[in-house]
């Protein structure tokens, strides 16, 4: 089926070619671990699932690279500012290795909750600092790099007579619109490549280099860890839209003097979740993490189906009543879907229907990733009367790999939950707290729940009195 993807660097919906035939190789920017990942962040992450998913059905073998930034940037773009690995360590009070494995640890519970396909590999910037400096000394010789004594080696973007395309800018712009600075810097978008330690100090995190010893900076990682897992070009760049004016401006400026160009064919960027004030992220203090949502109640799988009811290329506001929202819609076709599984059919596979559910399915997510409309038509199917359920059953099959959303699963979860009679004495219990209820003795009602709760059952208040219920 033909794949089409807006791409950033030609503002247009593209037919997607691969480089080699049935083959993908994307990269996508990773987290930066010295924290939890917040629920925006995971909105990329999903996004690059879907991405990898549509490219699996379609028959591509997809080879999916994703950074671990566990070398400490500064917290602005210009290179300045603290170093935010050694920020984590000092706000828990451990080593900036140990904030660093946390955090990998606590991102991986959250994507695998969160049903995302691992990349295929997952590099740390601090395991490739040998082929950062190399990229840097390879800039070096070619002329684009220059000193800023006592505080590193910088990109010299004057010569990339192509810098910030990506951006739909070119350099007398970018010079144009931004402030003169004592820096040092001979252009104001040149960036650090490689970053002096201060004399008087010694970094939690620090190399030795050509050039003393130091750490490399920001964007160099992505040039070099991309390089060296997928080639020195390769199919499709991911990343967050704030990416597009600094970070991908910079890998491409450094990258394309080294390969050729060019380095990448589709450039693709993400819209942001948002919060109240804006993008949400860890320096507004205002997040939710994955964990947050499960602590509230919440069943992953809602949240990322509330995703999918957007498009990738228009923010989306985080709002609980949102979330509350997509919470009962997916419940709702999983009550559906539970009902086919229940239903034994004897059906045989109508082979007509399914290809036409399935083309017309992987046809809006292959049309830039259109997966509202893909939800849409799984109501649509639910709906139909002219498809037997042994034929729905296949294709939601199919709409779990598509989507990830784990509709039968979840599903058999509700098949067991409903069906599964609580034992006598944990209804014996259940009747003693209702009775505890209507006499008002909330102790002994408060009580007899923790007793049931660790039997457990969970008692479900409804109109109808308490419900036994079976923990998951
Ligand atoms: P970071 O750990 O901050 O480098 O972010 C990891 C990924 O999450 C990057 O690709 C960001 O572009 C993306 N990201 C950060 N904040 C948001 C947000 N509010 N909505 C969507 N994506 C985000
Ligand atoms: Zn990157």
């Amino acid at each position: 089926m033909t794949v089409k993807l807006f791409n950033t660097m030609s503002r247009r919906i593209e037919e997607f070619k691969p480089l080699v035939e049935g083959k993908v190789g994307f990269y996508s920017c990773g987290p930066t671990v010295y924290w939890d990942q917040h629920i925006g962040n995971m909105r990329s992450f999903v996004n690059s699932d879907i991405l990898k998913r549509m490219f699996i059905e379609n028959g591509y073998e997809v080879r999916h690279v994703m950074n671990i930034t566990d070398v400490g940037h500064l917290t602005s773009d210009e290179d300045t500012g603290e170093d935010k690995m050694e920020k984590g360590a000092k706000r828990e009070k451990m080593s900036v290795w140990d904030i660093a494995q946390k955090y990998i640890n606590s991102f991986l519970r959250d994507i695998d909750s969160l049903n995302i396909i691992r990349p295929t590999a997952m590099p740390r910037a601090t395991d490739y600092i040998k082929e950062q400096i190399e990229q840097v000394q390879k800039l070096e010789s070619l002329g684009f790099t220059y000193e800023i004594p006592e505080d590193g080696i910088y990109y010299d973007t004057s010569k990339f007579p192509d810098y910030g395309a990506l951006g739909g800018q070119n350099l007398n712009e970018l010079r144009g619109g931004a402030r003169i600075d004592d820096s040092g810097k001979r252009n104001p978008t040149d960036f650090a490549l490689w970053k002096f330690s201060p004399k008087d100090k010694k970094r939690a995190m620090e190399w030795e280099s050509p050039w003393g010893i130091g750490f490399p900076g920001w964007h160099i990682e992505c040039s070099a860890m991309s390089m060296k897992l997928l080639g020195p070009h390769f199919d499709i760049h991911v990343g967050g839209q704030e990416h597009i004016k600094v970070h991908h401006s910079d890998e491409i400026a450094q990258s394309e003097p080294i390969v050729g160009k060019p380095w990448v064919n589709y450039w693709v960027h993400y819209e942001w979740l948002l919060s109240k004030d804006g993008k949400m992220s860890k320096s507004s203090g205002d997040f939710l993490t994955v964990q947050d949502l499960i602590d509230r109640g919440y069943d992953p799988m809602a949240f990322r189906y509330m995703l999918l009811m957007g498009h990738y290329r228009q923010p989306m506001d985080f709002s609980f009543e949102g979330l509350d929202a997509a919470a009962t819609g997916y419940k709702n076709i999983i009550k559906k879907v539970a009902v086919l599984l229940q239903d034994n059919t004897t059906d045989t596979i109508d082979e007509e229907a399914f290809d036409r559910w399935h083309d017309k399915i992987l046809g809006a997510v292959s049309d830039n990733m259109k997966t509202a409309e893909a939800l849409v038509y799984i109501q649509e199917l639910l709906k139909s009367t002219d498809v037997n359920v042994a034929t729905k059953i296949k294709l939601f099959e199919f709409i779990d790999r598509l989507l990830g959303l784990q509709f039968i699963d979840r599903a058999h979860k509700l098949v067991v939950i409903e069906t599964e009679i609580a034992p006598a004495e944990v209804q014996e219990m259940a009747d003693l707290r209702a009775k505890a209820k209507s006499d008002k003795n909330w102790a002994l009602a408060d009580e007899l729940r923790t007793k049931i709760d660790e039997a457990g059952w969970t008692i479900v208040d409804t109109k109808d009195g308490g419900k036994l219920v079976k923990k998951a």
